[in-house]
């Protein structure tokens, strides 16, 4: 069939079937070739490839992944998407539609049964409202991943990549970091997508490290001490521990570990880096403290 990446075709599919844009879902839906062959080049997706793709609305985006991978699965929510994804993916053997919500889905077992448990690569126009957890979930559940290629809101794409120093870094900058090198592949203007959102978007992909970037004895510690700092922004780190529920060290312990991490007494967590923060942890750690 031709392509839904024609703006005219995905009118007349929409109009066929009466479906109606969820703002809950986050549907805003691709309508430009030039930018699905960029997720696909960026993504690196040849006919070896186990795909998923998540949310995949009509079926704009699978359609050319159907074409470049081996394999697709398109997990949709949406069940009022199914019976368009039957009509538009039906030249697609290739490609299972599940329908669920992303994070009910024991992606583990997926890739266990789909590519013999070996990495596989993830491929989305994400709905916007879930990135993050989407992308946490991806991450911590130890599903295996060898890239995660996805359009996000702009904004969100420079968190995932700047360091300290910016008013962008946060808890996303590091906790992505920590598992994977981004790389901002391209910045997609309003008018590629029906109906348009409200912000521009970027699609960045996510390579998954073989091995962390720094040691760190206990994750959930560091990722802890980083969102207790992080919270608390404008303090200074010192405080922003101190106040936090996510952390029980008193300050003496606090400044004991600052000392053996080699991190000053008046430094603010927006200028630590993730080696600063796995130090501290270590060194949390070694005075038992959780
Ligand atoms: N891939 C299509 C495209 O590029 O045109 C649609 C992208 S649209 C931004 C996001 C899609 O994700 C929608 O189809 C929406 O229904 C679906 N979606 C939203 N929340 C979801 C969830 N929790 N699990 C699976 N799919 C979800």
């Amino acid at each position: 069939m031709e392509k839904l990446s024609n703006p005219q075709k995905t009118i007349e599919i929409i109009k066929k079937y009466g479906f109606t844009f969820q703002k809950k879902f986050g549907q805003n839906f691709l309508i430009d070739e030039h930018v699905i062959r960029k997720i696909i080049q960026a993504a690196g997706v040849t006919k070896e490839d186990y795909v998923l793709e998540i949310g995949p609305g009509i079926g704009t985006l699978t359609q050319y992944l159907a074409e470049a991978a081996r394999e697709v699965t398109a997990v949709e929510i949406d069940k009022k998407l199914l019976p368009i994804l039957e009509e538009t993916l039906a030249d697609h053997p290739n490609v299972q539609v599940i329908n669920n919500d992303i994070l009910k889905v024991d992606l583990k077992a997926l890739a266990q049964e789909k590519n013999g448990g070996r990495p596989i690569k993830v491929v989305a126009n994400l709905p916007y409202y879930i990135t993050t957890p989407i992308i946490m979930a991806l991450f911590e559940s130890h599903v295996p991943v060898e890239n995660i290629t996805v359009m996000v809101q702009k904004e969100v794409a420079e968190r995932m990549k700047v360091g300290p120093g910016s008013k962008e870094y946060g808890a996303l900058s590091l906790a992505v970091q920590y598992y994977a090198e981004p790389y901002l592949a391209a910045n997609v203007p309003v008018n590629c997508f029906i109906p348009r959102p409200n912000v521009d978007s970027a699609v960045i992909r996510l390579t998954r490290h073989e091995a962390p970037p720094v040691l760190v004895e206990d994750e959930g510690l560091m990722f802890r001490i980083i969102r207790a700092s992080f919270n608390q922004r404008r303090k200074t780190l010192l405080n922003g521990l101190r106040n936090s529920d996510l952390i029980t060290a008193d300050k003496e312990q606090i400044l004991e570990a600052f000392k053996m991490a080699g991190i000053p007494e008046n430094a603010r967590g927006e200028t630590l880096g993730l080696a600063e923060f796995a130090a501290l942890a270590n060194a949390f750690k070694a005075l038992g403290v959780s």
